[in-house]
């Protein structure tokens, strides 16, 4: 039981890093590139998969990883280009939904609405995403109690 425990704080450590990975462009800035796309998220579902020997782990990366792209997609951005290269390698354009459910984070420190602004985002996401992690945490506990 302590072994399973484990096992499932790793597995959960490494898939939410594929799921914030894609926000490693920032280092190479090409942000929202190539990195934001299915493309992408399709390398690493077979790079996992071959790695772990297993095509559930590299179903989970993958699906990780796109999670991050849809989730930006959703995403209010104000740096050009404007969206995200999410179709990337079958396409070059960038992208951004119609309908805005994220609002904008500042990446600019020394502005004095950093703090607030991500503070808000932070809010509004935790909102959206919180209740889907509480029910994937509730029903993880329930499934391993049984
Ligand atoms: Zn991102």
């Amino acid at each position: 039981m302590q072994m399973q425990r484990a096992d499932s704080l790793r597995a959960a450590v490494i898939i939410g890093g594929l799921g914030v990975a894609p926000d490693l462009d920032l280092l190479f800035h090409d942000h929202r590139g190539p990195a934001h796309s299915v493309g992408a998220a399709m390398l690493v579902a077979v790079i996992v998969g071959l790695l772990a020997r297993s095509w559930r782990w590299g179903l989970a990366a993958g699906l990780a990883w796109v999670s991050h792209v849809g989730l930006d997609w959703l995403g209010v951005d104000n740096a050009p280009p404007i969206g995200l290269m999410a179709l990337w390698p079958f396409s070059h354009d960038y992208y951004q939904a119609p309908i805005h459910v994220f609002p904008s984070v500042s990446r600019s420190f020394g502005l004095p609405e950093f703090w607030a602004r991500n503070a808000a985002a932070l809010i509004v996401e935790l909102c959206v995403i919180g209740p889907f992690a509480a029910v994937a945490v509730a029903t993880s506990r329930w499934r391993s109690s049984r």
